[in-house]
């Protein structure tokens, strides 16, 4: 049918890079921003100041390709627009898709990924209205957070949930809250209530939540043959995740053995899912989704009609360009 061809349009992996502003403290320090985006050819470089043995700085340039860069001016509407719009309509016809923020901690993950669910919804109830209309289609929010390896319901008191396996090979996560939401103002206080509930040790909010992953899943649903009395089943999928700050994988070498644990529970995830979403990108069947539990989570997500949209974020200062390299690098093995 002409929805399964614009369905197969839309390219199964998608990596996708942002860079931010520098901020009032890296114009105070006099950073240098040493990223450079030409959005018309796809490409990025970044300037690394290095230093020779004689002390002389030298300039080394690394140029990166991606599915799109956006440069510290584009707006929120078009991430939106670039990365998970065009995915939107086709959830409705059985694909599951997710998409990714990666990148060191304070390069933007949170503030590009929260806006996401929110305008994705409202495409959603519009194509419900309009499209899909009187066709029975029901649309659910859960929330959830990965810490320390434990999965917590954001949407219920930071509920501790387990992970059950069916006989399909299906995880699902026994227990986990799913609201079926009508509008986008509930939409709207779900997230806020999440948001609220994630994990903020004594060291601070951002610290925190930056080391671990939070995902938010909109699930559209139809009841069995329209009949609303039974229960509905799964149509398709969308999961939104803002990982772990990616430098948090490093702190395997810290004194302390909890931030060392943490420290390596991140860095296995992030490996895992650059594995699985390599696989994915190769058609192989064998995918590795045990590598952790992150990528069991999304396990169904990844099998069947699959959509992946990667974004990942980048300071612009010259302080973070080892980060930043790393982040690039990351993004360009994923493709
Ligand atoms: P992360 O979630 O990766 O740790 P945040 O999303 O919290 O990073 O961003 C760090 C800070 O930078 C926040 O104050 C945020 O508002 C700001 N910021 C991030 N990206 C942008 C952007 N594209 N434009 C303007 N401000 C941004
Ligand atoms: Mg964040």
């Amino acid at each position: 049918s002409a929805d399964k061809e614009k369905a197969s349009n839309v390219a199964k992996i998608k990596v996708v890079v942002r860079k931010r502003p520098l901020n009032k403290k890296e114009i105070a320090k006099k950073e240098e921003d040493i990223v450079t985006i030409a959005r018309n050819t796809n490409s990025l470089n970044v300037h690394e100041t290095k230093l020779k043995v004689d002390l002389t700085e030298y300039v080394e340039k690394h140029d990166f390709f991606f599915d799109a860069v956006l440069s510290e001016d584009v707006s929120n509407d078009e991430v939106y627009s670039e990365t998970v719009q065009p995915i939107v309509p086709i959830i409705f016809q059985r694909t599951k898709a997710t998409c990714f923020a990666y990148g060191q901690t304070g390069s933007g993950k949170t503030y590009t990924m929260q806006p996401l669910p929110l305008k994705a919804s409202q495409d959603i109830f519009r194509l419900m209205n309009h499209t899909y209309r009187n066709q029975g289609f029901q649309l659910f929010v859960s929330f959830f957070e990965i810490y320390r390896g434990k999965v917590f319901d954001l949407l219920n008191d930071r509920k501790k949930l387990c992970m059950r396996e069916d006989g399909k090979q299906q995880v699902c996560i026994v227990g986990l809250q799913e609201y079926r939401v009508s509008n986008v103002d509930t939409v709207k206080e779900l997230i806020e209530r999440g948001n609220a509930s994630r994990s903020t040790g004594t060291t601070g909010a951002n610290e925190e939540s930056s080391r671990s992953h939070a995902i938010l899943q909109l699930a559209i649903k139809r009841p069995v043959d329209g009949n609303d009395s039974k229960p509905a089943r799964l149509v398709g999928k969308l999961s939104f995740i803002d990982l772990a700050g990616s430098e948090r994988g490093a702190d395997t070498t810290d004194n302390d053995k909890q931030t060392r644990m943490e420290g390596a529970e991140i860095n296995k995830s992030l490996l895992a899912l650059k594995e699985c979403i390599r696989a994915l990108d190769n058609d192989q069947g064998h995918i590795p989704f045990r590598g952790s539990k992150l990528t069991e989570v999304l396990r169904d997500s990844f099998v069947g009609d699959s959509r992946t949209v990667m974004i990942s974020c980048i300071s612009p200062n010259s302080g973070s360009c080892e980060h930043t390299l790393n982040t690039l690098r990351y993004a360009d093995r994923v493709k």
